[in-house]
């Protein structure tokens, strides 16, 4: 059989196989170190109890003859679709409706696998630094040219340092698809309206589509920064918004996610005919999904309650306590620290403008501190280094204490 040859072409692995490959190395040559993650975006709270009398409630009702589930509809289940529709969108003037929503096993297989409904030509801009599973996805489609110095060459990148305040100007060339990422990761940063309006214009006059990823919308503090693409106007008619579970309610380990793909999005054939994504999204997931559990479904409704709302909220903020902690600890020992305000991510100038991945094991050799080398998330991210606030408190305090004494 014949491969599909874009993987040769591949940069050797993801990311964070790479620092998990580092870190590894290093707890073998070190199995004394106390060795804390600042690295992956990983939770560390433990679910809360609504989450938690859901789950045992769900599994109690499958082992029954009346309350087994089998095969969910690929779509989810319309008690989490509406109280999805109606929570998130409904209940803040925004108009989705239950069947726009399309529940996952998480965002990541939804940012990539979103793709499969562009052309095989389709011109894909990113921002530079970028989660890398918007690029890698399409590379793996053959859809981004070839792979040299460390850029595929049929990707538009749209770089974003503190230069332009992490906000990428648009496309030089008309893209058919923008991949935007708010509250940011890695950079911490947020777009205000009228800066998401900008991009939201530029899809309508180009045809092009945006995918936002909102993995992280829970994190904003200010009630002027935009939650969801939907509250720019005409956002309904160009953009597929994508959220989870993960982040907010801690289910990085249950898996749950979803997209929302409004009736109103529309691509064009060859000869210029209008299709709608969410049917073809519909008949791709109807044939390679089978849904995401009826009890993790269940526990993501739970969420949802008036005890699930307010365990999110205590969650998120104990997280946001972290972040300003790590974020005002690293400003007032001279570090350029971005992010951190609305967003889970504390990105950081390195130390004298030193390579990323140097500080990096600068950081674990020195402070068996894991963090994440800037530039692995693109070029632009060269000279930076992102911190999580996902560790616990205590690991938090450790952490910084570390950091800061090895600078
Ligand atoms: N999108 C972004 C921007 C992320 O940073 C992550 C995880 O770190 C994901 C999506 C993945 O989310 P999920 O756990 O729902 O797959």
């Amino acid at each position: 059989m014949n491969i599909n040859s874009s993987y040769i072409n591949f940069p050797a692995s993801y990311l964070f196989s790479d620092i998990a490959k580092r870190v590894r190395e290093f707890k073998e040559n070190n199995p004394n170190a106390n060795v804390i993650s600042l690295g992956i975006g990983d939770v560390t709270q433990p679910l809360s109890s609504s989450v938690i009398k859901a789950l045992h409630s769900a599994v109690d009702e499958m082992g029954t003859a009346a309350g087994f589930h089998g095969y969910g509809p690929e779509q989810g289940y319309d008690f989490l679709r509406e109280a999805i529709a109606k929570n998130n969108y409904q209940d803040k003037g925004i108009d989705i409706s239950a069947d726009d929503i399309f529940v996952s096993d998480g965002t990541k297989s939804d940012v990539g696998n979103f793709q499969e409904l562009f052309s095989a030509d389709a011109k894909i801009a990113v921002s530079d630094p970028v989660y890398p599973v918007y690029v890698d996805s399409n590379a793996m489609a053959a859809r981004a040219g070839s792979f040299n110095d460390s850029q595929w060459n049929n990707i538009v990148y749209l770089p974003s340092s503190k230069d332009n305040d992490f906000v990428p100007e648009l496309p030089k060339t008309k893209v058919d698809c923008i991949y935007l990422c708010y509250p940011n990761n890695p950079t911490g940063s947020v777009l205000t309206k009228q800066q998401l309006s900008v991009w939201v214009d530029y899809a309508i006059k180009n045809k092009s589509i945006i995918l936002f990823d909102a993995a992280y919308e829970a994190y904003i503090q200010d009630e002027n920064i935009p939650h969801s693409i939907y509250e720019i106007e005409g956002a309904e008619n160009v953009a597929i918004e994508f959220r989870s579970f993960s982040k907010n309610a801690g289910f990085t380990g249950l898996r749950c996610g979803y997209a929302v793909v409004p009736k109103t999005v529309v691509g064009y054939d060859d000869n210029g005919d209008k299709y709608l994504l969410r049917d073809m999204w519909n008949r791709r997931q109807t044939t390679k999904f089978n849904g995401c559990p009826y009890i993790v479904q269940k526990a993501a409704f739970a969420t949802f309650s008036d005890e699930g709302k307010k365990e999110v909220s205590s969650l998120v903020s104990g997280y946001m306590a972290s972040a300003k902690k790590v974020r005002e600890s690293l400003k007032s020992v001279g570090l350029e620290v971005f992010g951190g305000e609305h967003a889970p991510y504390i990105w950081c100038c390195t130390p004298n403008n030193v390579p990323s991945w140097d500080f990096f094991q600068l950081l674990l050799d020195k402070a068996n501190i894991v963090s994440t080398p800037g530039v692995g998330f693109g070029l632009s991210g060269e000279g930076y280094i992102r911190f999580t606030a996902f560790a616990t408190p205590e690991n938090i305090d450790e952490a910084i204490k570390r950091i800061i004494s090895v600078l």
